[in-house]
Formats: structure tokens, sequence, C-alpha cells
């Protein structure tokens, strides 16, 4: 546990300060220098741990603070997170006092290699070969490999025990006014211009970063600045999480390495999208993103062909979902032609000459009021024509540099691996809706076919055994004299005559209804939920309704035609073959009595 905030604020620097459990600062404020020198004990009786022992202008007044606490002789580990003079320059004064054997150095392979020339009695222990782990007393050490500041081998230790991560360089920071702790937000202003200095690269902070957010971290020590109670932890990782540092900084004036770094991390991220997401809406999504910070893209659609010869619409607005459309999209003329043709074609055709033309494989296209479309042409199906395409909307005209350039081109293989997969995922779906349809639907008249009308029958009758079946009955429709019709005016005419009448029959029924093209010009319907009455009523609508409709055959005059119309009402536990079987012969009784009229079974005459 830390020691209270306002404990420590009121700390005497001049004498070591217990910053937690049995965790000492002894470190020395240097006049007029604003780059502190913390060094950190950790009291353990004859097992006691001196982090970071500091420089040679320091050590005499961190041996006065050790003291403070205990004997010198009690520190057997002298831990060194990396190699710098103000942190391990002391070494060799406090090899000069150490008499006990067991003394140790701890540090990483890295340090000990650099550290080893300062000729020490004292023996190394090296972290990589105990685990990362010091176990302690009441405690253990973790250490953490964060390669942070200017050099490979650094490392920082957490403390189990008291949840105080010993940071090392990092959340370090330049105090010309020395604070023990951090006491706000602005302790920012302190550590920045240290990390933009120190630290080599962006990513190099990132990683040490992203390191620590493993542990749970109650206060950090760092080596110079101020400690960092807990409220600000997250806020000062957040904040050095983006900062740029390093080359970066210099970079400022050197547009280039700006310039570079950021494309790298945009062909970065282009490559991270593909390898981490699987499906297409995911991947659009974020290269959309992606290529949003660069370019002021407005959105990006796309369109692939499919081997049924239509078109897959992957539009931005619709999320992706995808569209199957018949045709070309108007913006893709350039649908089955090669690679090399589309190439030639920008360069020769006038209409499409002044199409900025780019050697990576895209044009831009001038739109209406400034807007502009980069059309990025693409063969995605094992072959050289352009069966894809993606296509960047502007709002107004883009400046395209080499950077934009290589970005979008870094796009082209990426894009094709994802389309083609989701030309085959769609091609499949398409297949099988397709194959579905056909089941429950016929062609002709689009009324579903007896085959569906089955698989709803037995869900009904599942519904039935459990008592939550509403009333159903059969109604049995057969055009009158259609053979006429056929012998009359041919097969082509008699087709329209079902097809209309199948509307008719479809536009009458609700929606729980099931209208079904029984036979050739026999239809079925199954009224549900309506009981008898609502049977009837549908009858006697349909029956109007199909003698008024006057029929196109493409003759000088419409055709009319009339049906005759069985009614049966399921009775309880009845077969439906057996209710289909007294609708129809209803239906024979209606043909029976002269056709164009209708009879409920049992009733006899309607
Ligand atoms: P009825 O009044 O007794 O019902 O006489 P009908 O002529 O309507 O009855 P019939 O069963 O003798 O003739 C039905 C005709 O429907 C015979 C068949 O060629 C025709 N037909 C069946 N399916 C189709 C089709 O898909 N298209 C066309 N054009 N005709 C069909
Ligand atoms: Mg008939
Ligand atoms: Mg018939």
């Amino acid at each position: 546990m830390p020691t209270s905030l306002e404990t420590l604020r009121a700390a005497d620097t001049a004498h070591a300060v217990e910053i937690a459990e049995r965790v000492w600062w002894v470190g020395h404020v240097i006049p007029d220098d604003n780059f502190q020198c913390h060094v950190y004990l950790i009291e353990q009786g004859d097992q006691s741990v001196l982090l970071d022992p500091g420089s040679q202008l320091t050590f005499k007044h961190t041996l006065r603070k050790i003291e403070e606490v205990v004997p010198f002789g009690a520190i057997r580990w002298f831990v060194c997170h990396h190699q710098d003079p103000d942190i391990a320059a002391s070494m060799p004064l406090i090899d000069a006092l150490v008499s006990r054997p067991d003394a140790a150095l701890v540090t990483h392979w890295r340090a000990h290699a650099l550290l080893k020339h300062y000729g020490l009695a004292l023996p190394f222990w090296l972290i990589e070969e105990h685990d990362w782990r010091l176990p302690l007393e009441d405690r253990t050490l973790e250490f953490i490999f964060t390669p942070y500041a200017h050099f490979p081998g650094a490392f920082c230790s957490f403390d189990w025990h008291t949840r105080v991560l010993f940071s090392s360089d990092l959340f370090g920071g330049f105090t010309a006014t020395p604070q023990l702790v951090a006491v706000d937000e602005t302790y920012l202003n302190a550590a920045r211009p240290f990390h933009e200095h120190y630290i080599p690269s962006t990513d190099i902070l990132d990683y040490a970063l992203t390191q620590l957010e493993r542990f749970p971290i109650a206060a950090i020590a760092p080596q110079h600045g101020s400690i960092i109670p807990a409220h600000l932890i997250d806020f000062m990782i957040d904040k050095l999480r983006h900062l740029q540092c390093g080359i970066y900084l210099l970079g400022q004036h050197d547009t280039d390495i700006q310039r570079l770094s950021e494309l790298n991390r945009t062909l970065r991220e282009i490559t991270e999208t593909m390898l981490l997401y699987r499906d297409f809406r995911d991947i659009a999504t974020r290269l959309l993103a992606v290529i949003q910070r660069s370019l002021p893209v407005a959105h990006i659609d796309y369109y692939a062909q499919l081997p049924s010869e239509e078109f897959l619409a992957l539009k931005a607005k619709a999320r992706f979902v995808g569209i199957i459309e018949p045709r070309v999209p108007e913006a893709c003329h350039f649908f089955g032609h090669t690679l090399g043709e589309w190439e030639r074609a920008h360069q020769h055709d006038p209409a499409l000459r002044d199409h900025w033309l780019h050697k990576q494989g895209f044009c831009m296209q001038s739109g209406a009021g400034g807007a502009a479309v980069i059309a990025i042409p693409l063969a995605v199906q094992d072959s050289e024509v352009v069966d894809a395409m993606a296509l960047m909307t502007f709002d107004e005209q883009p400046v395209i540099d080499e950077n934009a350039a290589q970005m979008i081109a870094q796009m082209i293989e990426p894009l094709k691996v994802a389309l083609e997969r989701e030309v085959i995922y769609r091609s499949i779906d398409l297949e099988r809706e397709r194959a579905y349809q056909r089941s429950i639907r016929d062609p002709l008249t689009k009324l579903f076919t007896r085959f569906y009308m089955q698989d709803v029958l037995q869900r009904h009758l599942a519904l039935q055994e459990r008592n939550m079946a509403p009333p159903v009955a059969a109604l049995m429709i057969d055009l009158d004299y259609f053979k006429q019709i056929n012998d009359h005016y041919g097969h082509g005419a008699g087709d329209r005559v079902l097809e209309q009448v199948a509307e008719s029959i479809s536009k009458s029924c609700r929606s729980a209804d099931v209208p079904v093209r029984f036979g050739g010009e026999e239809f079925l319907v199954l009224v549900i939920g309506q009981g008898l009455d609502g049977a009837v009523a549908l009858a006697q609508r349909l029956h109007a309704l199909i003698e008024q409709q006057p029929i196109d055959i493409g003759e000088s005059e419409p055709l009319r035609v009339t049906a005759s119309l069985g009614l049966a009402e399921r009775h309880p536990d009845e077969a439906i073959d057996a209710l289909i079987h007294r609708a129809d012969t209803a239906l024979y009784e209606a043909k029976r009595a002269g056709r164009n009229c209708y009879r409920v079974a049992g009733q006899g005459i309607a």
C-alpha cells in the first residue's frame, strides 16, 4: 500500500522517505539540476534491495539515507534497470563497500555486457536466468522487459506486495522545481520533453507501455521527475502512448520521416486488417477508416461480378451488406475488359485520356460539383479480366501524391483476396437461396408449390398437437374450360391467364394464407386462422374477381375467364389429404352444377 499522498507531499527529502510499506525513497535532490536521480530501497531485513543506486554525484547522500533505514550491509541485491551512469556509476563505490559474499548485481544480460566494464568484484545475477522474478521475504519483485529508452536491455521492476512499479526512465520527467510526488496532470509537461528526447521512437514507448499495462500498478516510482500516484496513472499512460518522440520528434522539420512513418503505419494497418478480419464488412469498414486518416474519402463502394453474371454491390452507405444487381453499375464500365485494355483505353481514348492515370493501376474520374471518384479495377476470379472494382468517392478533388498512390496501390492485393472470398460466399448463398425459392415457388405463377404446402402443413400440425393451431380451410380453384383457351389462343395465352389468375389469388389472400399452384390450372388456398366464414368470404371475392378481371393476351379484346371453387373446413384431427379431397369433391360439385360458382363441402348448393 502506498503511503498517503498528504504524507508524501509533506515529506522532507533531506531524509529517507517511506513511499509504500517498507519501500523507501533514498535519492538526492541535486540543486539547480532538473535531472533528479531517485534511488529506492526495499527493506527486507538482511535481504534488502537497492534499485538503481545512482551516480557518483549522489551516492554519498543516498548512502546516508540508506543507513537511516537499514545498515548498508543489510543490502543483498543491487538492481540496475539499465547501464546509464546516473543509475550505475555508483557501482564501483558500492563494490568497495560490500563485504558479504552473497550480494549480487541484478540486471539483464545486455546491461551485464556493459556494466562488467566497471571491473566489479560483485557477481551478476541475471534476471532472464531466474524466470524474471526475485522472491523476497514478504514480496516478489517481477521484472518486466521494456527495451524502452535508448537501451535495448532495459527493464522495470514490479513489487507485487505494494504494487509499486519501479519504472526507471519510463514516466520520468525534467523538473526545475523538484517534487517528490506528481501533484496533478501538469506533470505531463515535465514527462513529455523527457520522453521526447530520451525515447528513440514512438513504437518503442508504445511497446513498453503495453507491457506495463498488464500489471495492477498502484504507484509508479520513476528514476527522474516525480512519483506518480494511482489516480494519474491511466492519464499518463494514455498521454504518453501517442507521444511523438525520438526520430519522430526530430522529423517534425523533416517531413520525410513524418511522412514515411505515417505511410508505414497505414500500410501496416492494411496488412493487419487483412490478417485479423475475415468478414468483408469488417475489412471494408476498417480499410475505410484507415484510408480516411490520410485521404478525404467520403465512401468506398465495391462491385464484383458473380459467376451468374449478376453483380454484387457492396456499398458503404448500406454497410457493405451486399445487394445483387442484374446489370453493370454505371461507374464500372470496364467490366469484362483485361487490365491491359483498361490501361490502353486510358492512354488512347480521348474520352478517358484526361482521367488521371497512375502506373499503380487505378484512375481518377472527376464527378459533378468538384467531386471525384478513384476507380481501382480488380481481376478477382483468377483471370486478367476486370471483374471487380473499388470506387472511392471524394466530395472534392483530392491531391494524390506519391504516398497516397502507394497507399491505394497497397490495397489492391488485399482487396482482391477479400472480394474473391466474398464472391465465392455470395455465389454459394445465392445458389442456395435460389434452389430454395425454386422448391417453394412455382416459376410461372410465383405461387407456392405443393412441396412447400406440405412443409407448412407439417408445421401447422405440430402446433395442433400442442392445441395452438388456428382453424384451417381448403379452397380449391379450377379454371373453367381452360383447355379451350390453350386450343384457341395457344399455350402462351394460356400461360398469361394462369399468371393473371394467380396474381388475383395472391392479392386476395391474407399473409397467413398459403396460395398454392396445385396442378396445371388448379389452385389451392389454405385459409388459415379465419374459420369457415372467412374462407367463404374469400371464395366469394375470388369468384367475382376472376370473372371480372379482363386478361390481356395480346388479342384485340381482352379475355375473360371463370373459375369453379370448392371449399372445406378442416374437422378436428382430419388428415390434410382428406381435407383436400373434400374440397376437391365440392369443386367437382360446382363443375357439375354448370361451373362459374362455388360449393362448400357438406352444404349442398351455395
Ligand atoms: P374444366 O372446366 O372441366 O376444368 O375444363 P378444363 O379444360 O379447364 O379442364 P382440363 O383438365 O380438361 O384441361 C386443363 C388444361 O390445362 C389441360 C392442360 O393442357 C392445361 N395446362 C396445364 N398446365 C398448363 C400450363 O402450365 N400452361 C398452359 N398454358 N396450360 C396448361
Ligand atoms: Mg379446368
Ligand atoms: Mg383441371
